[in-house]
């Protein structure tokens, strides 16, 4: 059966140049980067040349960028080697309800170190107030860490804006920008970040690889002691060619991103439009505005994510659920919750994430797979059943009636 994969927020697959740029590094030029005859050394200029792409397709300096082992070591890096190096300076950290676990229970660990967080909640799109913001900044933050795009709802924050309020204050700021390197423009300077985490499987490289870009100054404790890699930062002998791997992926993707950004936005737009067309009691979650250009993300009531989910699979058709089942809780995801969903329509989510070579046939086939799946477990719902007895009881059509947008 054909597979239709629209789950690339979760994870990508390999570009095959990719791949062919790593493939020597685990035969021919095996060498360890530390060693100084030819075999070591070549493997040295290879980390060297990937770290200076990398640092160019952000407006960063090569010494400014450290390799990781993925977008969760990054995060871990930047907000508990900052808070740990700067506690003398003040122990309050500012950060967001909607971000990535990687950061959420980092800062969680941080509070059992005696840190205190302040957590900001966002508004129905996924946006965190710049007001707000500026609001929760007190004499003793050092640190403040707001993602650049949301992994389920693709919301887009004004990062610049947020930097700026930072630095006013003084404060440092970090951005998990996880699912936007690669895909949206980003410019380290001109966006005023201080440190910004990134993972090459987000954008067709090999999973296990992340970078940390660390502003020239600012001052962090290291995770992983050990030998003199990465500048005495971050030991282990570098995975040489999964840097490869992720510098071909950045320069790849980076002397694409306008085209491909601009061909998943029109396909993104027909799949909200059409599900907003076609399927009644949907709700589009996020905002549409600023958002990025691969990410649907919807809401359907009378029925539950899971079964949509596992239909879907049968169907061939990838896609997650914004309810958090599948990682052994029952709760609804902490985003959905954070835009102001109720439980129940929280749990009725589903995510579609396009990648580069998703067509308009995938999409289409998804959402006629969507409609006859939807059509089919809210024929077996009681609670829809009663629905369409009484007209009552639909939080979407009185979402519909309060005038929230982009509800069907
Ligand atoms: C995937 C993701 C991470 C984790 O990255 P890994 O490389 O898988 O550790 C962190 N933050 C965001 C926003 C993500 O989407």
């Amino acid at each position: 059966m054909k597979q239709i994969y629209l789950d690339n927020a979760s994870t990508t697959r390999m570009r095959p140049e990719v791949l062919e740029a790593m493939l020597p590094y685990f035969t021919e030029q095996y060498g360890n980067p530390s060693s100084i005859y030819p075999l070591g050394q070549e493997a040295s200029d290879a980390v060297a040349e990937a770290r200076a792409a990398l640092a160019g397709c952000i407006g960063a300096q090569p010494r400014e960028v450290f390799f990781t082992s993925g977008g969760s070591e990054s995060d871990n890096w930047a907000i508990k080697g900052f808070a740990r190096a700067n506690a003398a300076k003040g122990r309050h950290i500012i950060t967001s309800a909607v971000e990535h676990h990687a950061v959420l229970h980092t800062c969680a660990a941080l509070e059992k170190e005696g840190f205190e967080v302040t957590y900001l909640p966002v508004d129905g799109d996924g946006l965190v107030s710049v007001e707000d913001f500026k609001a929760a900044i007190r004499p003793d933050t050092i640190l403040a860490s707001i993602m650049f795009a949301n992994n389920e709802i693709g919301t887009i924050q004004p990062i610049a804006e947020l930097a700026a309020a930072a630095h006013e204050a003084g404060v440092v700021f970090h951005t998990d920008a996880v699912q936007a390197f690669g895909h949206e423009y980003i410019n380290v300077g001109e966006m005023g970040i201080d440190m910004l985490s990134a993972s090459a499987h987000k954008l067709y490289g090999p999973k296990g690889m992340g970078l940390l870009y660390v502003r020239k100054g600012v001052k962090l404790l290291n995770l992983i002691d050990g030998g003199q890699q990465e500048r005495g930062r971050r030991a282990t002998t570098e995975n040489v060619s999964g840097i490869v791997g992720f510098a071909k992926a950045a320069q790849l993707a980076e002397a694409e991103r306008e085209a491909v950004h601009g061909s998943q936005l029109a396909l993104r737009d027909h799949a909200i439009e059409r599900i907003l067309r076609e399927i009644p009691h949907a709700k589009l979650n996020g905002s549409w505005e600023s958002r990025l250009a691969n990410n649907v993300n919807f809401s359907f009531e009378f029925i539950e994510g899971e079964g949509m989910l596992l239909q879907l699979a049968t169907r061939g058709i990838c896609v997650s659920s914004g309810s958090a089942c599948t990682s052994g809780s029952l709760d609804p995801s902490h985003v959905l919750l954070a835009i102001g969903l109720p439980h129940e329509i929280a749990h009725g989510s589903l995510r579609m994430t396009l990648g580069r070579d998703t067509t308009l046939e995938d999409v289409d086939f998804a959402i006629d797979s969507l409609k006859t799946t939807l059509a089919n477990l809210r024929s077996m719902s009681p609670l829809y059943e009663d629905f369409q007895k009484t007209g009552e009881g639909s939080i979407i059509a009185e979402m519909k009636a309060q005038g929230v947008p982009y509800v069907s």
